[in-house]
């Protein structure tokens, strides 16, 4: 049950992903030497026609590397924000920047700021679904893959301020073992519903399922939380990046596999390995945020050059400073 604190606005509608639209999209992004990124999440249509689609990492690193002049990024509005931290030099546009993130809203800045100030001794650890602003008062940042490490690399007697999933708050405190670990309650409101009942009540009816859990995902990290308590039998559970989840399925010997993230990803998979009968654990998944990058948005954003994804240079370099240590520790995966 979406909160009722986060209202979708109604996307752009009215234009059909057509062979017109196919031709137009590529004329439009190729006068503006522009590169097409989307996320794995996004519907197919903008999926297939991008230059590369993957996690918001991996889609930001390739934002650093291009030689475009512009980089449209087909995801949600922090995603393209990190691009922008990382490539302050490039122009980044998102369809439409009304693309939120329940999760990244669920601290902002002033709330980290009364936070820090009741623990002024603390490091900041927070999850990359967060805004630019936020990242920016963090001292490390984290992916689902490093957090363990991150929080392992850090004082054990000095505080941990752990922001914005508490799921994901909850799998590092214990596996760290760590007392003095401070978890934010935020979590994706969106997908709140992949929880353990249906989890298990999918294994149940699908025992001879493997599931893949990508675990970069809001509505996953609460898999990730559940699969660690043994709800699902472990030797059936596979942690996977997109990139891991996607070599899995290639190199998977069963009929069936059960998939516990946003429901975008099945696109890839189901390409991927199309004599596998892939499943979502929770079909309702989908991630409407995501959902409003779409054909009209795309089209006004190569049309008219909108929405432009701003980050103050003050805020962008600390935010860099934290998404860099990031990177330096442990396996960073690619993000969400
Ligand atoms: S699925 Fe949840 S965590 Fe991921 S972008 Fe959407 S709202 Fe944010």
């Amino acid at each position: 049950m979406p909160d009722p604190r986060h209202s979708i606005p109604p996307a752009y509608g009215g234009v059909e992903p057509d062979a017109a639209w196919v031709e137009e999209i590529k004329r439009l992004a190729e006068a503006r030497n522009a590169t097409i990124l989307a996320h794995n999440y996004q519907i197919p249509a903008i999926q297939d026609i991008a230059d590369h689609t993957g996690d918001s990492l991996a889609l930001s690193r390739i934002a650093a590397e291009t030689d475009a002049d512009e980089i449209i990024f087909c995801g949600v509005h922090f995603m393209a924000e990190t691009a922008k931290i990382l490539s302050p030099e490039k122009r980044v546009l998102i369809p439409d920047e009304r693309a939120g993130c329940s999760l990244a809203d669920s601290i902002t800045a002033d709330d980290l700021r009364a936070w820090k100030a009741d623990y002024p001794d603390a490091v900041v650890v927070s999850y990359v679904n967060t805004t630019a602003e936020v990242k920016g008062l963090t001292d490390i940042c984290c992916t689902s893959s490093n957090a363990v490490d991150v929080v392992r690399s850090i004082d054990p007697d000095r505080d941990v301020l752990f922001l914005p999933d508490q799921f994901l708050g909850a799998h590092v405190k214990r596996e760290t073992g760590r007392d003095n670990i401070h978890i934010w309650a935020g979590e994706c409101h969106v997908h709140a519903g992949i929880n353990g009942s249906e989890l298990t009540e999918q294994t149940e009816a699908h025992p001879e399922a493997e599931l893949f859990i990508h675990p970069e995902c809001g509505c996953a990290t609460s898999a990730l939380y559940l699969a660690g308590e043994g709800i699902v039998p472990e030797d059936r559970v596979k942690i996977l990046s997109t990139g891991g989840m996607i070599d899995a399925a290639r190199q998977s010997k069963s009929g069936q596999v059960l998939v516990a993230t946003e429901v975008g990803m099945l696109h890839q998979l189901r390409q991927a390995a199309p004599e596998i009968d892939f499943r979502a654990v929770n079909e309702k998944a989908a991630c409407p945020y995501m959902k409003m990058i779409t054909p009209a948005a795309l089209l006004r954003c190569l049309t008219e050059g909108r929405d432009e994804v701003f980050v103050a240079p003050d805020v962008a370099e600390r935010a860099r400073r934290s998404v860099e240590r990031m990177i330096a520790i442990g396996n960073p995966g690619s993000g969400e």
